[in-house]
């Protein structure tokens, strides 16, 4: 067993502790989650891992994990095979929110756009179009950089 395995453990016994005691705390980032974790090495950019299924992704970004995390389809992320608890699904699904609510600033989408957010219903479907987007671009700069 490589010492990184070991303090992979550790993180996640500390967070279902954290999880009993404090349920109200909410995630700053996805990366404040425990069972989220970003990988470095030397010479090769950043990679991520989900505890939950213990998929490694090739490239870190925040929506993309949350895309996998929530299960949102049609992002090209796989969906996560982990059970992860209602009350760590509920924090994902904060941060989506507010992540979505970000970059449709950024966008300058119509305010048509922002009625549609009204309804349930239609704002899932719409953010799965603004992290549709956001996912594929990232990965496709991804790819022309291992093309190289
Ligand atoms: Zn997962």
């Amino acid at each position: 067993m490589s010492p990184a395995t070991s303090t992979l453990t550790l993180t996640a016994t500390s967070y279902l502790e954290k999880s009993n005691n404090d349920d109200e705390s909410m995630l700053k980032n996805i990366w404040k989650c425990p069972k989220i974790i970003q990988i470095s090495s030397d010479n090769l950019s950043e990679k991520m891992k989900c505890m939950w299924c213990d998929t490694i992704f090739l490239l870190a970004h925040a929506a993309c994990m949350l895309s996998h995390a929530l299960r949102v389809k049609g992002t090209g992320v796989q969906a996560c095979k982990g059970k992860i608890p209602p009350d760590a699904h509920k924090q994902y699904m904060m941060l989506y929110q507010k992540g979505k609510v970000k970059s449709e600033a950024r966008k300058q989408v119509s305010d048509d756009v922002f009625d549609i957010f009204d309804s349930t219903q239609q704002s899932a479907m719409a953010s799965l179009l603004v992290e549709s987007a956001v996912c594929c671009d990232v990965l496709k700069k991804y790819i022309m950089s291992q093309n190289k």
